[in-house]
């Protein structure tokens, strides 16, 4: 039997053929990254390719690094085998990869979201004969509200809090989750204080999308300067000495697992909004239909459970394992973003 186009070893995923990974766990020759998440897009490999808005997101996150910017759709060849980068959805030059040969089409979906954010491209389905779909979310209780709704309630949130006299602090990712809220703020409300990780970030994806202005939280910065201000910061911001100045101050988490019952509580926020960057699981459903694959791989999230689900559909379905973490659990993600602090 041939090799398939794709296979998954210790290193991450692996076209043989051409030989390039995609999104490796382990330093590799030559790698493309889908993007910017550090369970994603890991140091050490001596060349990377990935969408050119997600250059300047893995310079800043992995510093002095060999690095190729592709547009999406644009095809490329690495020993006779045809790769492209077609858009996700996910975050900021987020991409799903296209590797085709001999006829053959493979897509890897990275991470990836149906709905528009309004700042990355909008996921575009991409035909294939096998999809490598992650399922972070891949149980029928996930079901998201239409985005306008959260940040709806977000802002209520924001506003009720002011009229207590109490600092709203709003965690999230310091990329992706962060520009997404930050977006859709309403500054009529009071202004935008930011986490030193969080303002670096988009300070970056400011280049790309229009933000509402930040102020960075510095020092100098006074309790009575945060007072019925919001404060953006990354989840390991929490229970640090750092959020002893915005005392007295309400927490909120904004995340796909808001959706568990109990979750806000074992995060020990005072409220939880749902929100993802990845798919529920209707989505992950469409975007499988709409590739027109056969066979699928899940990798990262409710992989077992999905896979057999998909199975029952008449899919050729079965799961890999790999190292990506999804939207990864905010009680756990303390270290994750403990190199951004
Ligand atoms: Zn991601």
């Amino acid at each position: 039997m041939e090799t398939p186009l794709l296979i998954f070893n210790e290193n991450g995923i692996y076209c043989k053929e051409a030989d390039v990974y995609l999104d490796p766990w382990h330093p590799v020759d030559r790698a493309i990254i889908t993007h910017g998440h550090a369970d994603h897009s890991r140091w050490g490999n001596k060349e990377y390719i990935t969408h050119k808005n997600n250059v300047p997101i893995i310079k800043h996150r992995l510093g002095d690094i060999v690095v190729h910017g592709k547009e999406y759709n644009e095809k490329f060849v690495v020993n006779n085998v045809t790769f492209s980068l077609h858009p996700a959805g996910h975050i900021i030059g987020s991409s799903q990869v296209r590797v085709e040969h001999k006829g053959e089409v493979w897509v890897f979906s990275g991470d990836y979201k149906l709905e528009d954010d309004g700042i990355s491209t909008p996921f575009e389905p991409v035909k294939c004969h096998t999809f490598i779909t992650e399922c972070t979310f891949g149980i029928p209780p996930f079901k998201w509200e239409p985005q306008e709704q959260v940040f709806k309630n977000i802002n209520q949130w924001w506003a009720n809090n002011r009229e207590e006299g109490k600092t709203s602090v709003l965690f999230g990712y310091s990329l992706g989750k962060a520009q997404r809220l930050l977006k859709y703020l309403d500054t009529s409300i009071g202004k935008i204080y930011t986490h030193g990780a969080i303002e670096n970030m988009t300070k970056i994806l400011r280049e790309q999308v229009q933000f509402p202005h930040t102020t960075l939280i510095t020092r100098e910065t006074k309790k009575k300067d945060l007072l019925g201000n919001i404060v953006l910061a990354p989840p390991s911001a929490h229970g640090s000495t750092w959020i002893r100045k915005m005392v007295p101050f309400v927490t909120a988490s904004a995340s796909g697992w808001m959706a568990f019952r109990g979750a806000r509580r074992r995060r020990a926020v005072d409220k939880g909004f749902v929100l993802s960057d990845h798919c529920d699981w209707e989505e992950l459903l469409t975007a499988i239909k709409s590739t027109g694959a056969e066979k699928i791989i899940a990798t990262h999230g409710y992989t077992e459970i999905f896979s057999r689900y998909l199975r029952e559909q008449g899919y050729d379905a079965r799961t890999e394992q790999t190292q990506f973490e999804g939207e990864i659990d905010e009680v756990n993600s303390d270290k994750k973003e403990k190199e951004e602090l």
